[in-house]
Formats: C-alpha cells, structure tokens, sequence
C-alpha cells in the first residue's frame, strides 16, 4: 500500500490479519457498508446472503434476532430501530384492503392505539378496540372476521392477561392472523407463540435490553411469516442498528436471571401495597382481587409478571404529580423494564395519545400510577412509593 498520509488515514488498520482469537463477547460492527475480494460474493451479499449495506443487515442485528428467535420459540425473528417501528411493519405486512378490520386491545399502549388508528384511517380499516380479557371477547373476534387481531399481554398499564390460546382459535376460525405485543411479560414471562399466536412482538427498549440504553423492537414467527417483514425493511430502512444491537444481547444475556427477580419483587410490593388505606386499588395479577389471577396462572410463566398498578385515594391529576416529585428512590420515568424501579403516571403518559372518551372507555382513571418494579430491595421500593403517596393524599 502506498505510504502516502492521506491514502494511510482512509485505509490503514481496516483488517485484523494473523489471529484465530474468539471473542466470547462479539465485536460491534459498525460498517454500514462492506467490500468483498469477489464480485460473485458481493452479488451473494445483495441477494442478503452475507453482508453488504446495513440497511439489508449487519451482523449485531442477525446474532441479536437469533437470540430473540430462541427465546420466543420462533424459527424466524426481525429487528426494528424501535418497538413502534416493528408494529408498524407488522401493519403493514398484512396487505389491509379498504373495509378490512383490525381488533386492538381497548386498554393497550396508546401509541399503538394512536399508530394504528392513522394507518386505519389512511387505508379505511375498520378499527375495533376491545376489551380482549373478557370473556366474550373470542366470540366477539370471531364475529367481526378481522384481518389482524393485536392483543397485549400484560396489557399497558391495566395489567389484564387475555386469554391467549382462547383468542388464538377465534382469531384463526375467522381467517385473521393474531399477533401478541408480550413487551410487558417479555419471552421468558410468556411464550406467545406456542400459546397460538402468529406473531410475538416486542419492545426491546424494555426488559430485554434492561438498562434504559437501546430502543429497539422484534417481531417473532414462522419462516414465512417473517420473510415479507424482512424484505420491507430493507426498502423502509428502520433497521436496528448495530451498537443498539450489541447492547440490547448484553443486557438479554442476563433476561431470565433478572425477570425471575423483577417478578418476586412485583409481587412482594403488590402484597405491601395491598394492605394501604391510603390506596383505592392495587392491580397486580398475582392478586386473588385482580380480575385475570386464574387466567394469569395459566398464561404467564414463572410468577406473574413484573408490573404493578394502583389508583391513589381521591388523587386527581396534581395530587398524582405530587406522588411522582415525592419519590426518593424510584424514577419517575415514562417507560418501564430498567433494572431500578420506573414509575408513571397512566393518563400523562402511557395514554397521553388517548382522547379523554378512549382512556374512560379502556377504564384509565386520573389517579391512576404504573410501577416497573426494579431490583433494589423490594420492602425500599415499596417504603418510597407509601411514603411518597402519603405526601401526596396530604392535604
Ligand atoms: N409496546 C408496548 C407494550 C410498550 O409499552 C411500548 C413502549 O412503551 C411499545 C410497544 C413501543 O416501544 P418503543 O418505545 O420501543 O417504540
């Protein structure tokens, strides 16, 4: 090579010659674009096998949907710059023609519901927004022979486990494909997929990064349901791209140590909790109270789940902002699945995108506050969330 300074600076130290080592922790590779010594392995490259621009994919983004895939039970995964970004590619590969119908959970994430309400509008897609945890709610789906049925499992910020596999059926009997968002549960909480779903999404901004430094989002499947999603984000780009990638598998190494903790320690605060005056009611499926505990029993793997919910007594809005500046301990922060406790209020945040009729409809009330137990100790966690409701109940 030349020894020119400007030829040096472009193209000195671009390749690792003379080791065999094997890192245990993969590399980041951060090229977007790679060269090949052979034209025939470039053309093989473009046709997406092997790496060519890291818009068709890089290698962070293949070992992370592998380790998705496993932990799903899916032959196939694919992976979004975003959760968002993977629900609206999973819309968009249902091929909706005006007049089609799509079922949503009434009580989801209200980004979601937002999404999708556009996308039906833009396309004339009837959108139906159910409560899906009733018991009613297959015969409804069955009726309404959708193209898409979305459910949430655990839903956002209710915390209510539909019955899956009951859903499932409906969905197939009426030719609808059903997708699971399990961002709440994560894949080690449930296994959408051998409960039936097409479809198992997530958020991996949340448990399975873990750390509060990644977005990103999967969705999970067979082959063939996900070979269409893969082939439109090429075209998209909404790529996850490869450092989020690489920290999003470090954290999901450590997944099922770290829910098997958040979840005892849910239930420990949901118990703590449940003896409050001071506290309306406290949503936990754990709960004998909770309106889902026995369904939950057979949906949810390993406890039941890692979430906890409670309306604070007589709280309107300001009394609820007054809760969240008295934490000392937990975050008040607008997302959940960090390792340290993130707290929120329902109505200002996670359905902020609702209208004031969508949040009364899916039962979101103004006192009401979702908490991602983290994995401090429980009884600290649930000592600053009662002290901090009782400075805001004070008059
Ligand atoms: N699905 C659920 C259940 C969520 O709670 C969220 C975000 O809070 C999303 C999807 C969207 O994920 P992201 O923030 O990674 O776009």
């Amino acid at each position: 090579m030349s020894t020119k300074q400007k030829t040096v600076a472009v193209h000195a130290g671009s390749r690792l010659t003379g080791s065999k080592a094997i890192p245990v922790s993969p590399p980041i590779h951060p090229a977007a674009v790679n060269w090949f010594d052979s034209s025939d392995d470039l053309d093989a490259a473009l046709d997406g096998k092997d790496y060519a621009y890291a818009r068709i994919s890089a290698p962070n983004t293949t070992l992370l949907e592998t380790a998705v895939a496993a932990l799903e039970g899916a032959e196939a995964c694919v992976a979004y710059a975003s959760g968002m970004a993977a629900l609206r590619s999973l819309f968009e590969a249902q091929g909706f023609q005006r007049g089609d119908r799509l079922v949503m959970p009434a009580d989801g994430y209200g980004v979601t519901r937002a999404l999708y309400k556009n996308l039906c509008a833009t396309l004339g897609v009837e959108l139906h927004a159910l409560d899906l945890a009733d018991a009613a709610a297959p015969a409804r789906v069955q009726a309404l022979k959708p193209r898409l049925v979305l459910a949430e499992s655990i839903t956002n910020p209710l915390l209510r486990v539909p019955d899956l596999r009951a859903l499932a059926d409906a969905s197939h009997a009426a030719g609808a494909a059903f997708a699971v968002d399990a961002t709440f549960a994560s894949p080690v909480g449930q296994r959408a997929l051998e409960q039936g779903a097409d479809y198992a999404v997530q958020s991996t901004s949340k448990w399975l990064n873990g750390h509060s430094d990644a977005l990103g989002g999967t969705v999970s499947g067979s082959t063939a349901r996900i070979a269409p999603l893969r082939a439109a984000r090429v075209l998209a780009g909404d790529v996850l791209g490869p450092f989020e990638a690489w920290l999003t598998l470090r954290g999901l190494r450590t997944l099922p140590v770290r829910m098997k903790a958040h979840v005892e320690h849910a239930a420990h605060v949901a118990r703590r909790l449940a003896d409050s005056p001071l506290l309306e009611r406290v949503i936990y499926p754990g709960l004998a109270s909770h309106p889902d505990h026995a369904v939950a029993g057979r949906m949810l793997q390993g406890g039941h789940g890692p979430m906890v919910s409670f309306e604070i007594r007589g709280a309107a809005r300001e009394r609820c902002m007054r809760f969240l500046e008295a934490l000392e301990l937990c975050l008040p922060g607008p997302s959940l699945g960090d390792v340290g406790t993130l707290v929120m209020h329902a109505a200002s945040a996670s359905a902020r995108r609702f209208t004031p009729q969508e949040r009364e409809a899916a039962g979101i009330r103004e006192n009401l506050i979702r908490v991602s137990v983290g994995l401090e100790d429980p009884d600290d966690v649930a000592d600053d969330l009662l002290q901090a409701v009782a400075k805001a109940v004070r008059p």
